[in-house]
């Protein structure tokens, strides 16, 4: 393992460890690290011997989001283009530049996620905000720490919330409404009690606890997880899931584009800096 992987991956006991490592952005999402994701797991669906997969982070938190501040930010960079097909993005200009790339390295990835045919847990610590939770999301389920919270801030860039928009699925419409419209974090807690999260434990047994129940869940066979998976997701497809979040890009789309035209940039002005003072100004106020 070097400083350059910004994912590392390991296998003990059936069980491959997908690790985001840039902690010193507290994992914030490039495109370095979803093209990263995505040969981890591919690696580990291509492995008979991996049963289950955890996805876990390096350092204080799970995933800050997409990496809209860091040196690493690379948002003209030509990439793979692996989860949809579609041309080259790099050299156009506007709502195609946009739409192209988040259609593949947002939306398009993380539906490709959910779709590994082999259990997928979370494991998740500190913060989970925005493209975290579309990484945290996209998995079959989430054990949380203690001290986790998660949020979705993009309201504040009049954009109604991350490109993949699970929110009503992951909980109820209300949850969702109150989880955007404030902008608030919830509490590992609070994510339990509207089973968004499935457990949440002590921060020192949260790794032990996730392995304990990943080392469970590789007792049954490969075949049946598999087809389970399916299962269960073409029901919350039935449920509107995938045509809701069709539905919901295109509003993302039409933000940024209403962004774009009327303030400095499709993020309405914003970046990783000025989320972050608008959310400390936020708590003052939640405290006080
Ligand atoms: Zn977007």
């Amino acid at each position: 393992m070097s400083d350059e992987d910004v994912v590392t991956y390991e296998v003990v006991d059936q069980v491959a460890r997908v690790t985001l490592n840039r902690p010193e952005y507290r994992n914030a999402q490039n495109s370095k690290m979803t093209y990263a994701l995505d040969a981890a797991f591919q690696r580990a669906t291509d492995d008979d011997a991996v049963k289950v997969i955890v996805l876990a982070g390096n350092g204080k938190h799970f995933c800050a989001g997409h990496d809209i501040g860091t040196p690493g930010r690379d948002v003209d960079q030509t990439f793979e283009r692996k989860a949809v097909i579609w041309w080259d993005h790099t050299d156009k200009e506007g709502g195609d530049q946009r739409f192209a790339r988040e259609s593949e390295v947002y939306l398009g990835m993380c539906r490709r996620w959910r779709e590994i045919p082999k259990p997928v847990i979370a494991q998740v610590h500190g913060a989970c905000i925005a493209g975290g939770l579309m990484l945290a999301w996209a998995c079959d389920f989430i054990i949380a720490s203690d001290d986790a919270f998660f949020s979705d801030p993009v309201v504040r860039m009049g954009i109604p919330g991350v490109e993949y928009f699970a929110h009503p699925w992951v909980m109820n419409p209300r949850a969702a409404k109150e989880f955007l419209y404030s902008g608030d974090r919830f509490t590992a807690d609070r994510a339990l009690a509207l089973g968004m999260v499935n457990q949440v434990v002590p921060a020192e047994e949260l790794e032990s606890t996730v392995s304990a129940l990943a080392g469970r869940i590789a007792q049954m066979p490969r075949f049946g997880l598999a087809l389970t998976k399916k299962a269960v997701n073409q029901a919350e497809d039935l449920q509107g899931m995938r045509a809701g979040m069709d539905s919901v890009f295109g509003l993302h789309h039409f933000a940024h584009a209403h962004n774009a035209e009327t303030s400095e940039n499709a993020l309405g002005g914003l970046d990783a800096k000025s989320m972050a003072a608008k959310a400390r100004e936020n708590e003052g106020k939640e405290q006080g």
